[in-house]
């Protein structure tokens, strides 16, 4: 706690010092503030941001990491350590940066943390790619940031890693315990910066791999000029959003589907690539069950991260608020809109809503933010449902809520995702024994804290 009330005070101001090239050396942009989701009028630091010239400077001097695998690997333990050591200062950052709440915070750094231990047990094999290019959103700002990188450097692999605009402090501050704990400046630069530093990463021909996870449009930008300028076999590891859904039959115990559902759609205010978008209830228990999703909606508190009271904390920034608000007054206009729950008026806080779709196979796009819709079927319609969800082309996070053995084993093979969950919330996976990854929009494989995702950052023998 006393490193949390040390940690409140304004930031260092920094540039992105991290790496062999600093800011007085090389060329840079523009010096953005950053400010607190919660609170847009508390600035937490400022970040001087990369320009594609800071870029090409930056894999000009990149050099894959050559010490023994067993050195990789103590290194990245030694940067788990300092992470546990400064997790007061960790969640501080995330909490102001990111809005997090402190439940989310914590489970933010212990994933940083096994993600470190997990790659740094896995250390040898074939040689690195070369240099790689780490980009990574704003949702999971440490936790997906460092997962990307450890994977990339126990390959041995140089990392040139972008992390998203609206959150490179915690970045920063991670990359200043990856370089403390000794990985050399010229295996790792950090480049905070906006889409334009992405797509210079990923047109530079000295970049031999990118691990990215973000939006799937994104994911299908950085492929295309990927093929335009990369080696024809430079590998991408995508992983990006869903259409994810959850089944509730009438066999399943109501008070359990609820408080899961809540958690799936709400929590971290909705914005995880894993968060359930589509609920499809049983006809014949509809109206009963929407009426204990709505009680339950109303008892949730939305406000800022750090009370212990709350559930909901803020959207990301202005940007997303609007976006969101915009999709839920159009829904209001068709009068599909259900339920909506009261939000404090500073700060970029969305009211969780739940909305009518209009008919099983309706959901056009993702709204990563805290608004969950809802279907129903009747009795005899589950495999229009699968084949409904099934269509959309995602294929991240499924949730089952039932008490039918064989229904259990039939929707999940049917069913196309990379994670399924039954009668339970439809949040976490455990790195190394649940790996974390989806299918078709979702992502290339192979899923993050599994066994087959570190050889992608490595170069394999010709024909394999
Ligand atoms: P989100 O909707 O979660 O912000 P994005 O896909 O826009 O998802 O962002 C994820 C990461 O990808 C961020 O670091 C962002 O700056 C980066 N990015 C955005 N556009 C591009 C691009 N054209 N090329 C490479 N990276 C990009």
């Amino acid at each position: 706690l006393a490193a949390i009330e040390e940690a409140r005070g304004p930031f260092e101001r920094h540039t992105w010092a991290a790496g062999p090239i600093t800011a007085e050396e090389a060329p840079h942009g523009a010096e953005e503030a950053v400010v607190n989701p919660a609170r847009p009028r508390d600035q937490v630091g400022t970040v001087t941001w990369a320009t594609p010239d800071t870029v090409a400077a930056a894999a000009r001097v990149a050099q894959p990491w050559d010490a023994p695998p067993e050195e990789r690997g103590k290194v990245l333990n030694r940067i788990a350590d300092l992470y546990e050591e400064h997790y007061g200062e960790l969640f501080a950052i995330l909490h102001r940066e990111a809005g997090k709440s402190l439940n989310d915070a914590v489970a933010e750094v212990r994933e940083a943390v096994d993600f470190l231990r997990y790659y740094g047990a896995r250390t040898a094999g074939d040689p690195p790619v070369g240099v790689f290019a780490c980009i990574s959103p704003w949702n999971f700002p440490l936790a997906i940031f460092t997962g990307q990188i450890a994977a990339a450097l126990a390959a041995g692999n140089a990392v040139l890693s972008k992390p998203a605009e609206q959150t490179p402090l915690i970045a920063h501050r991670a990359a200043q315990l990856m370089l403390e704990a000794g990985v050399p400046a010229t295996a790792l630069q950090l480049l905070p910066g906006a889409a334009e530093v992405g797509g210079a990463l990923t047109s530079d021909a000295r970049v031999g791999g990118v691990a990215f996870t973000g939006s799937t449009e994104t994911a299908q930008i950085i492929h295309k000029s990927m093929a335009e300028h990369l080696d024809p076999g430079a590998p991408l590891i995508a992983e990006t959003g869903g259409l994810n859904a959850m089944i509730v039959d009438s066999t399943a115990l109501p008070e359990q589907a609820v408080a899961a559902i809540v958690e799936s759609a709400f929590q971290s205010a909705g914005q995880r690539c894993s968060a359930l978008r589509c609920l499809y209830v049983q006809e014949d228990i509809v109206d009963s069950f929407t009426e204990m999703l709505t009680g339950a909606m109303d008892a949730m508190r939305i406000g800022r991260g750090w009370e212990v009271s709350t559930d909901v904390g803020p959207v990301i920034d202005a940007e997303a608020k609007a976006g969101i608000a915009d999709y839920v007054a159009a829904a209001e206009d068709e009068g599909r809109v259900i339920k909506t729950c009261d939000t404090p008026d500073a700060g970029h806080f969305v009211a969780p809503t739940l909305i009518r779709v209009k008919g099983i196979d309706d959901l056009e796009r993702e709204i990563f933010g805290p608004v969950l819709h809802l279907a129903t079927f009747k009795a005899d319609e589950i495999e229009a449902v699968i084949d409904a969800i099934n269509g959309r082309g995602y294929g991240l996070t499924f949730g089952l809520m039932t008490r039918i053995d064989d229904r259990v084993q039939h929707v999940s093979e049917r069913i196309a995702a990379g994670n399924v969950y039954v009668n339970r919330n439809q949040i976490g996976a455990i790195v190394g024994s649940q790996p974390f990854g989806g299918e078709g929009l979702s992502g290339t494989g192979p899923k993050a804290g599994g066994p087959d995702y570190l050889d992608r950052f490595r170069q394999h023998p010709a024909g394999q």
